[in-house]
């Protein structure tokens, strides 16, 4: 049975050595036939030579097939890339910094094939080597992406198994903007989970800024919630009913002849009302982004080279294929 591995790479020349050797070692411990499918996320370093070398590997159990995007575009991006690329019957993916350990590979496969679980997923099990503002940003945002979107992805990670059905339908689903972890939890297979400590990195420097992780936190949230919009319409509800008490009392006041001063609450109001209708404003807009970007259909990214030993080999060309299409098509009409 094939197993596709999928590895997102975005600069990653200083680990890589580190990765194949790690990834060798533990495919010898088992029987199944592997096919590594390494994602050149738009490296600038030297990763996409080292991976175009790995591909010339003549071990008998394991194919390398190397995807280069034209730019970055992600790792979300490049994980989808490979899973089109995938043809095993389970595919796993896992980071290129040997910060998924592959020693649970094994592991995962056992769970899998005997305990027929569609999804083994990676749990994280501590976050103790990240600073503390790290873990509490992670702890919170994981807060409120399941209070939003009713999923609960504590600890979740992309270290995962996902069965032949599973990568199908997620690389059926409709959406440009993907995000791996909410999706496989959306989807709602039986899934079994697999405890880990993410080590250190070994090598290199994690890609990911605090732009990125906030915007990251951002349209995940809107993707998978609409529940801020909510929130704004109960807002919106709560200072209703507020102006109205407020209305009341004013005219009340000016009925009895005292009239106020009320200088300060003029302000106030004017103030808070004034923000709350720009950051209403502000979040409908990133909805209104959200569908823009969805409504282009743009594909998630563009691929600037493959090398698939197993391709030139054995798979037909695209137009062979289209003409084996077509041959079958008339046989079926003569039938
Ligand atoms: N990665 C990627 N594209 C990016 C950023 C990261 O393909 O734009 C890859 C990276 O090479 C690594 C994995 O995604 O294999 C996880 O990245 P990283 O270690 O930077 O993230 P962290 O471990 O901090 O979540
Ligand atoms: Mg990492």
């Amino acid at each position: 049975m094939l197993i596709s591995l999928i590895v997102p790479i975005r600069n990653e020349q200083a680990g890589l050595d580190r990765f194949w050797q790690a990834i060798t070692a533990v495919l010898e411990q088992t029987s199944y036939e592997f096919e590594l499918v390494m994602v050149d996320d738009g490296s600038s370093d030297d990763s996409w030579r080292l991976i175009s070398e790995f591909t010339t590997t003549d071990r008998p159990s394991l194919h390398v097939a190397a995807i280069r995007l034209s730019r970055n575009f992600g790792k979300e991006a490049a994980i989808l890339a490979g899973l089109r690329q995938a043809e095993g019957s389970a595919a796993i993916v896992l980071d290129a910094d040997l910060q998924h350990p592959p020693e649970l590979i094994p592991k995962m496969l056992d769970l899998w094939d005997q305990g027929r679980t569609p999804i083994v997923e990676g749990v994280k099990r501590k976050r103790q080597h990240e600073s503390f503002m790290k873990r509490m940003g992670a702890s919170l945002y994981y807060r409120i992406f399941s209070l939003s979107s009713g999923l609960d992805m504590q600890g979740a990670s992309d270290f995962k198994l996902l069965d032949r059905r599973v990568m199908d339908q997620y690389i059926n689903l409709p959406e440009t903007d993907r995000y791996f972890r909410g999706l496989t939890a959306w989807m709602g297979f039986d899934a079994a989970a697999i405890e880990f400590e993410p080590p250190d990195r070994e090598a290199g420097e994690s890609g990911w800024s605090l732009h990125n992780l906030l915007a990251l936190a951002r349209s995940t949230i809107i993707s998978f919630s609409s529940l801020p919009l909510r929130i704004v319409t109960w807002l919106g509800v709560a200072g209703l009913i507020f102006s109205l008490a407020l209305t009341i009392q004013t005219l009340w006041y000016k009925w009895m002849g005292f009239a106020e001063e009320g200088f300060p609450t003029v302000i106030l109001l004017i103030l808070g009302i004034g923000s709350m209708i720009l950051f209403s404003l502000g979040l409908i807009g990133e909805y209104i982004g959200e569908i823009y970007r969805e409504v282009k259909r743009r594909p998630s990214y563009i691929v600037s080279e493959t090398l698939s030993p197993s391709e030139h080999i054995s798979q037909p060309s695209r137009e062979q294929s289209a003409d084996v299409v077509t041959a079958q098509a008339h046989e079926e009409v003569r039938e």
